[in-house]
């Protein structure tokens, strides 16, 4: 059994992970779990998959919660985070708080050289420089979770050295507002800009999607996790989700990862680390597909700009722009 920690259980990637844990538990052993404030879904999961902890942030809940007197050790101070996390009986970290919340316990995990399942782009985005090298040091391998740095891993075949690759494509819903010039986008609304047209994720990616912001963390992100230079790296709409990236090699081929849009595939590809997980999926119907691809919609092009820069310079800094 392979025993796993799940930070962000009762978020939208947590209830993809808890999905692909839940048909396969002969495998994995759901040992604790993390979240914000959410007690009653994270009641369900201790009444389904009986984890020794809880970990939970907010500091105002009420301890009248029938969580409290479940069997679960409840936490909720960092420091014994740490511990559950670090704990050697630990094989597998999911990373999958939202936000810059998440990079505290990614880098507990990977200090600690567990295999870490990285959601949590933020912690790449923020702390490449210091979580990379960090995993090298201790031998822990960072898993992406992210679908299309996850089709990109696919795509490499296992192989590290990207000396082969000659570009990476990441692929872009566009997401709602895809049609829209920038003086339409002056008028949308929260609730048009939470309606994604092809993905169901927290409402931080959501909004991230809509301004394409998402897009630019995820170049970012690869530049980090694939090691490449910027200029390897293209970006381009494909308004069907099907098509999650692509890695052309110097020999002219390029492999491509496709399955509907759901979260679960590429978290089953994470947690099987080299195996390939059943799970239940929707196969595709290529008779019915019409895969296109198009530019960034026009007038975006600034921020992937200064995406661009942030991966040339890297680091941190509070004036380059
Ligand atoms: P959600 O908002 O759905 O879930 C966030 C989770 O983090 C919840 O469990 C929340 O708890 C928990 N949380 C928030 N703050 C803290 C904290 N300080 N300590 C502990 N737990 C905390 O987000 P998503 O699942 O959509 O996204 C999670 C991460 O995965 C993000 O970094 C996102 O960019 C990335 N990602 C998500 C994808 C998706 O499809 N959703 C796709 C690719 C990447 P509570 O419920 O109690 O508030
Ligand atoms: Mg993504």
């Amino acid at each position: 059994m392979k025993n796993v920690v799940l930070l962000g259980a009762t978020g939208s990637i947590g209830s993809s992970t808890l999905n692909v844990l839940r048909q396969n538990k002969e495998i994995f052993t759901l040992k604790a779990i993390a979240l914000h404030q959410n007690l009653d879904i994270a009641l369900e999961i201790v009444n389904e998959f009986s984890p020794e902890h809880v970990f939970i942030s907010d500091k105002n809940i009420s301890t009248d919660h029938p969580i409290f007197s479940s069997g679960c050790k409840i936490v909720t101070c960092l420091e014994d985070l740490k511990s559950v996390i670090q704990n050697p009986a630990i094989e597998i970290v999911i990373s999958a708080i939202s936000g810059f919340a998440g990079l505290q316990s990614s880098y507990w995990a990977i200090e600690a050289g567990k295999t870490t399942l990285i959601a949590n782009k933020e912690s790449i985005v923020s702390a490449g420089d210091i979580l990379i090298p960090l995993a090298a040091q201790t031998k822990a391998k960072i898993i992406p979770v992210d679908s299309e740095h996850n089709a990109i891993y696919q795509c490499l075949l296992g192989e590290k050295d990207t000396s082969a690759v000659s570009t990476i494509l990441i692929t872009a819903s566009g997401g709602p507002f895809r049609r829209l010039s920038m003086q339409e986008l002056e008028t949308v609304s929260l609730e048009d800009a939470l309606q994604h047209p092809t993905w169901q994720m927290g409402s931080k990616i959501t909004i991230d999607s809509a301004t394409l912001m998402n897009k630019c963390l995820e170049l970012i992100e690869a530049c980090y996790l694939f090691n490449l230079p910027e200029s390897r790296i293209e970006v381009a709409t494909h308004p069907q989700s099907i098509i999650h990236s692509m890695v052309t090699y110097q020999d002219g081929s390029t492999i491509a990862q496709l399955s509907n849009p759901s979260m679960e595939v590429p978290i089953a590809n994470a947690l099987g680390m080299g195996d390939r997980l059943p799970i239940k999926f929707t196969a595709l119907d290529f008779s019915a597909l019409n895969l296109t691809f198009e530019p960034i919609p026009a007038g975006r092009e600034t921020i992937f700009e200064m995406a661009r820069e942030v991966c040339r310079q890297k680091g941190s800094s509070r004036s380059y722009f």
